[in-house]
């Protein structure tokens, strides 16, 4: 087979040619000659660098019908989910994350870092299915992952502690901390950080999820990596918190957390269906503030975090619908808005996880998805098809739409 060649797309838009050589984007430029390579038409669509996933859990995945969802006065999805997971098996978890994984690429995802929980419920299982994973997508999707935290640390003597240091030691890239699960939050905090630097890895918490003030802890996770120079090595999901400080206390931690060099990873779609369940009135979206950090200079990213379990029922791995719903949980629906949202799951996405090598640019992996748009805004409102999605120069995914109009 030969290398593609992307002819008359939409690459930073201006209509351009995009060859593709050995896995890498080799020329971006109008009318390149075509001989030698496989062409794609692609005229007139949007030619983008492919999405990345930087918070996600395929491990709990496709779980909403073994269970009841959330209800006034009920258990919490952690609580639901921590029961069944108890009897989560390799192959059970390696079924349902694969359906995950290839609907992601499906939409138009080449690269995922996914959260594995690891803790006296389910030990190592989740790690064992997701390693197999990232070796039957290998060339296809990018799998990251990381040794996550979900239960706590503090409650099981030493066991969970125990079983993600094993985690990273059997590969797994990334440490993951959920503070708010552990009395103590600096404590948690401080045990994340100390362990990360002892086994240097970067670190991601699941940070900030409540809506009182006082469970603040971006700002101490924000001096805490000043401190220990790990600048651009940690990334927070979530962030709700921020969203109900007065303004000017939310400012002075938005600076903390640019100047802390931290990515902050909204989970828009989780937050509409968990958060603000007891208000009763004004009810409250729990949405951290895009608009404010990506002003601020804080790295940004939107990331879909679960599919079809009590967290999230109507889930799904498509980054382009997680463009739309944080467009309109954050009130960004302006035509310079709606560009930069697509940027949230690219380039800051990228960013967010410290993946050097990406971009739509000469010498860069040929990681792109086409969409049947022109612009960014036609392809958020639109949610227009990924036609094509390619990973390494090789095409990996092919979809179409087929309407008809019988009228006029
Ligand atoms: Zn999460």
């Amino acid at each position: 087979m030969s290398d593609l060649l992307l002819r008359g797309g939409f690459v930073d838009g201006r209509r351009q040619d995009v060859a593709v050589r050995d896995g890498r984007i080799h020329r971006i430029a109008a009318d390149l000659d075509p001989r030698g390579h496989d062409v794609l038409d692609v005229a007139d669509r949007l030619v983008l660098p492919a999405f990345v996933e930087t918070h996600i859990h395929p491990d709990k995945a496709f779980i909403a019908d073994r269970t009841e969802g959330l209800r006034a006065g009920g258990p919490t999805a952690q609580i639901l989910v921590a029961e069944l997971k108890k009897r989560f098996t390799v192959d059970d978890v390696c079924q349902r994350a694969r359906r995950v994984v290839q609907l992601a690429v499906r939409h138009g995802c080449t690269v995922m870092r996914a959260h594995v929980e690891i803790d006296s419920f389910i030990e190592l299982r989740g790690v064992e299915a997701m390693r197999r994973l990232q070796v039957e997508f290998a060339g296809v999707l990018d799998l990251r992952l990381i040794a996550f935290a979900q239960e706590g640390i503090f409650d099981d003597q030493a066991v969970t502690r125990d079983l993600l240091r094993e985690g990273v030691k059997a590969g797994l890239e990334t440490l993951g901390g959920c503070p708010y699960m552990d009395r103590d939050q600096r404590a948690h905090i401080d045990w994340f950080f100390d362990t990360a630097q002892a086994m240097g890895v970067p670190l991601d918490f699941h940070a900030d999820s409540s809506d009182d003030p006082a469970m603040l802890t971006s700002d101490y996770i924000a001096e805490q990596t000043i401190a220990r120079g790990l600048q651009g090595r940690v990334t927070l999901g979530h962030l709700s918190t921020l969203d109900v400080l007065e303004p000017g206390h939310r400012a002075r931690v938005i600076g903390r957390l640019r100047d802390a060099g931290i990515s902050v990873i909204s989970l828009p779609a989780t937050e509409l269906h968990v958060k603000g369940r007891t208000d009763a009135h004004r009810t409250w979206r729990g949405v951290t503030r895009l608009g404010e950090l990506r002003a601020a200079g804080v790295n940004v990213a939107l990331s879909t975090n679960n599919i079809v379990n009590p967290f999230t029922p109507y889930g799904h791995p498509d980054l382009l619908r997680q463009a739309l719903v944080a467009a309109m949980a954050s009130h960004l629906g302006n035509l310079d808005q709606l560009a930069w949202l697509l940027d949230l799951v690219t380039t800051n996405a990228a960013r967010a996880i410290g993946l050097a090598d990406y971009g739509l640019a000469e010498g860069r992996p040929a990681d792109l998805v086409v969409l049947d748009a022109r612009d960014a805004a036609q392809a958020i409102t639109e949610q227009v098809e990924k036609l094509y999605v390619i990973k390494a120069g090789r095409l990996v995914a092919r979809n179409a739409r087929t309407n008809e109009l019988l009228a006029p």
